[in-house]
């Protein structure tokens, strides 16, 4: 039993529905709505755990009326904005249903999938994760580099990723429990969802436009999405040094096989010399900036790591002051400025 800030007594809900918020306040009313439809057709008690990623508009307003009308709206919301991934993974971390859906604000994924989701989790997978099929009115640009990625992302990972899943899926306690013991800070949870193993499904579905309003993500945002889930799932970038390293190795061998056969037989040939050079010392140049930049993207990742602090700063939190959130052993993930 645990009680919310109203003090009503609630039991133990059997599903939490994470869902992380920045500046949705075009959003908030309809997911809700959308929302209650599907928690009224759940055969159990249901919380919502709503993540206010340091919104700019009039969402944290918005989210604690919620919470003021509705016991099982609890939310949280952070002291700036620090991402979507780590909006999630603090709505994990307060989460105390034994079944846990993910998804976003913007109605893009559509609510009425949880049914089918949790469906599958009664016939025995702990990871139920949303597959598209199509994505409606987003640009051919964002299509392109979304399928690309996805299917270079497969080929490097050192665990199989399903393509074109994003973060909507369901997710069983167990599965939850070992997320939230993992202390890294740098998170690409669909990534570490995958890591984790257990039984895992998808279920089908053709993404929706926003309902309302912007893209959160903007282009730099997705980039670095994407940078860190190769790096987090992948040490084949790490190789491509040795690689290159080969490569400019049996390139300098034709030279100096091609220049042995100038001097011999063509003296006069104007590629001796200045040019040869200068391509030579423009391709090394760039093959070894390229492979310290890699190292780079290693090394800052390992530096945010040791740093230890914590992964997100939490100035307020409604309907669940009392929890006591599933620590792992070594870090303290979150630090709290105040709980009202
Ligand atoms: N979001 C967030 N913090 C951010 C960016 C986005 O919490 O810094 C939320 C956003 O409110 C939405 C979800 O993450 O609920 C997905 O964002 P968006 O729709 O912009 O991304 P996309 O649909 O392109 O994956
Ligand atoms: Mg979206």
């Amino acid at each position: 039993m645990a009680k919310n800030s109203n003090n009503w007594t609630v039991t133990q809900p059997l599903y939490s529905i994470v869902i992380p918020i920045y500046n949705e306040e075009e959003n908030i009313t309809e997911m809700y709505r959308r929302i209650s439809d599907v928690m009224a057709q759940l055969d159990g008690e249901t919380e919502l755990i709503l993540i206010d990623d340091g919104s700019r508009d009039h969402s944290l307003s918005m989210i604690r009326e919620l919470n003021h009308r509705d016991q099982r709206v609890n939310y949280l919301s952070f002291a700036r904005n620090f991402g979507h991934q780590i909006a999630v993974t603090a709505g994990l971390n307060f989460v105390q249903g034994k079944v846990v859906i993910v998804m976003d604000a913007d109605l893009q994924d559509p609510p009425e999938l949880i049914l089918a989701m949790i469906e599958k989790w009664r016939q025995g997978y702990q990871v139920v994760y949303a597959q598209r099929l199509a994505r409606k009115q987003e640009s051919w640009l964002k299509r392109f580099t979304a399928y690309a990625f996805y299917r270079i992302l497969r080929r490097l990972a050192d665990v199989e990723i399903p393509p074109d899943t994003g973060d909507f899926c369901l997710m069983d306690r167990q599965v939850v429990d070992i997320l939230n013991a993992m202390p890294e800070r740098n998170r690409y949870i669909r990534g570490l969802r995958a890591w984790v193993g257990f039984r895992q499904t998808a279920v089908h579905f053709e993404r929706d436009p926003r309902f309302a309003g912007k893209e959160k993500y903007t282009f730099a945002k997705s980039w670095a999405l994407a940078v860190n889930g190769i790096i987090s799932l992948s040490k084949v970038p790490l190789r491509l040094a040795t690689y290159l390293g080969m490569l400019s190795a049996g390139l300098a061998l034709v030279m100096i096989l091609l220049v042995l056969y100038w001097r011999l037989f063509d003296p006069d040939s104007p590629l001796i010399g200045f040019t040869l050079i200068t391509i030579a010392l423009f391709f090394l140049g760039s093959v070894q900036l390229f492979c310290i930049g890699i190292l780079g993207e290693y090394i800052g990742r390992i530096y945010e790591e040791v740093k230890g602090r914590p992964i997100y700063t939490v100035k307020e939190i409604g309907g669940m002051a009392q929890r006591s959130t599933k620590k792992s052993p070594e870090s303290s993930n979150q630090h709290f400025n105040t709980a009202k």
